[in-house]
């Protein structure tokens, strides 16, 4: 018997560098999985070779009736909840006087919203079963801010505070709620980052490099699991060092 075995986990935003880790980390530990993303999820899933089940949707986590008709399916095929990673995200950078009304929407309304309503719709069902646990991804921006990121560092500093929230409301129904924050992660998502500021940043850190995807599904496994019982309403960082 695996640690995750008969548990069945929701990873949004699956198909990207950290979902793909998280989906590799709880598929070995027996998960089964739910991996909803809007495009390609079901190429996550056919790389994946693990003992649990796999349940894969395109899922934009902004729309609250595609969340609601995945979730039911969820329920047909795994009858339960146990663990939600709110990990879609994304980045639309620019310099706040440059910066256009719709880059500031758009990413409150994935990373903030999205996790605010995939919490609210799943946490009914955590509810019924007194058991469940909440990972969102934060970032360090979220606590510390960024050149040419307002509107992601604020999503995620809201996340941050969501955490918290939903941690008090939903402990006395056995829900963990808890937020992991990375530092500069190889992904798709930092591929972008110019070289030369990449440089920059590695000297910044204290261990030298950006993390790996797996280093973060690390720690979201721990917070998932039954070792971290008595953990809620937390930020814990992955970050090389980089804030402290
Ligand atoms: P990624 O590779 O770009 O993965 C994000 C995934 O979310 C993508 O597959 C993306 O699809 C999907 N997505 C976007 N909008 C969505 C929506 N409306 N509904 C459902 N899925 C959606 O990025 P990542 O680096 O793995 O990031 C995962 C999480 O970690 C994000 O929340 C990010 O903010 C956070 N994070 C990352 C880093 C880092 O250094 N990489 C650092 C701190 C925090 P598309 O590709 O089609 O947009």
């Amino acid at each position: 018997m695996k640690e995750f075995s008969g548990k069945t986990v929701i990873i949004t935003g699956a198909s990207g560098g950290i979902g793909s880790a998280l989906a590799q980390k709880f598929g070995d530990a027996g998960a089964n999985l739910v991996l909803w993303d809007v495009i390609k999820p079901d190429s996550v899933a056919m790389n994946l070779h693990v003992e649990g089940k796999i349940v894969s949707d395109r899922v934009d986590i902004t729309k609250s009736a595609e969340i609601e008709q995945a979730l039911e399916r969820v329920k047909n095929e795994t009858g339960r909840v146990d663990v939600l990673v709110n990990n879609a995200g994304i980045t639309r950078d620019a310099l706040i006087l440059r910066m256009k009304e719709e880059d500031w929407d758009r990413v409150i309304e994935v990373n903030l919203k999205g996790a605010f309503l995939c919490s609210k719709i799943i946490v009914h069902t955590m509810c019924s079963q007194k058991f469940g646990k909440i990972v969102n991804i934060a970032s360090i921006i979220g606590e510390i801010g960024n050149i040419g990121q307002v509107n992601y560092a604020a999503s995620k500093a809201g996340m941050i505070a969501m955490t918290k929230t939903f941690a008090k409301e939903f402990a006395r129904y056995g829900i963990t709620v808890n937020a992991v924050a990375p530092g500069f992660i190889q992904t798709p998502m930092t591929e972008k980052i110019p070289e030369k500021i990449k440089n920059m940043m590695i000297e910044r850190i204290p261990l030298g490099k950006f993390g790996t995807p797996q280093d973060v599904a690390e720690l979201v496994f721990f917070l998932a699991s039954e070792r971290a019982s008595y953990i809620t309403g937390q930020v814990f960082r992955v970050d090389g060092g980089l804030v402290m």
